[in-house]
């Protein structure tokens, strides 16, 4: 039997595909491994800011096995402008040795693959997973957790947690739609400091959890 709560999911996943059928993956990329190295490199930063670093990034490193070819301090130069630049430019050398070496250049198919992949965490292997192979799930980070938290869809903190409470309520099919589509409207409306109730399209749905001020 679905739970009112998985009704009321659905229904807001529908009228925000609506209000955002836009709603889209920010990071620019043109293949598997650029959309890896990208989202590992958009952690702790912004994808506006990793959008400018990629282009020389990837006219230099073309495949797996130039970046390992090269080393954290020749790739770490090009990425300056990113946050945690050092440790990123470590793993990027580090993940890319990998997948030349033992998954001959391409990129793991599986996110428990990717997960072992140095600096790359369940949350990284799930957006790549949905982007590069349409494999369901559910990757929570800051602006997922917040509004589901606020739409009363979990109360758990943990990003785990909430990924599995999420993904109990919506269909498979869903998972990556909803991701999507809730980092958008939690950029866009549902605002960390001060959400824009008045003028959310899911405020009749929401219960508002947690929110003190809003507008
Ligand atoms: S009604 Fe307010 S708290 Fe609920 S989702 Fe919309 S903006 Fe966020």
């Amino acid at each position: 039997m679905i739970s009112a709560n998985a009704k009321r999911f659905e229904k807001i996943v529908r009228r925000l595909e609506k209000a955002m059928p836009e709603a889209k993956i920010a990071l620019d990329y043109d293949d598997e491994i650029q959309l890896l190295v990208s989202v590992m490199l958009s952690a702790q930063s912004t994808d506006a800011v990793v959008n400018t670093v990629t282009p020389a990034l990837f006219a230099r490193f073309p495949t797996a096995a130039h970046y390992a070819r090269s080393s954290p301090d020749v790739i770490g130069q090009l990425i300056k402008r990113v946050g945690l630049w050092r440790a990123k430019s470590r793993n990027l050398h580090a993940a890319m040795k990998k997948i030349a070496n033992e998954h001959g250049g391409k990129l793991p198919k599986t996110r428990e693959e990717l997960r072992e992949l140095p600096g790359v965490g369940w949350k990284t292997a799930g957006v790549v997973v949905n982007h590069a192979f349409g494999t369901p799930a559910f990757p929570v980070d800051t602006h997922v957790g917040r509004v589901a938290r606020r739409l009363g869809l979990t109360r758990q903190e943990d990003p785990d947690k909430v990924e599995k409470d999420l993904s109990k309520l919506l269909a498979p099919a869903l998972w990556g739609r909803a991701h999507q589509l809730l980092i958008w409207h939690g950029r866009r409306t549902c605002d960390a400091r001060r959400p824009h109730c008045s003028r959310c399209v899911v405020r009749s749905l929401c219960p508002r959890r947690g929110v003190k001020e809003s507008d």
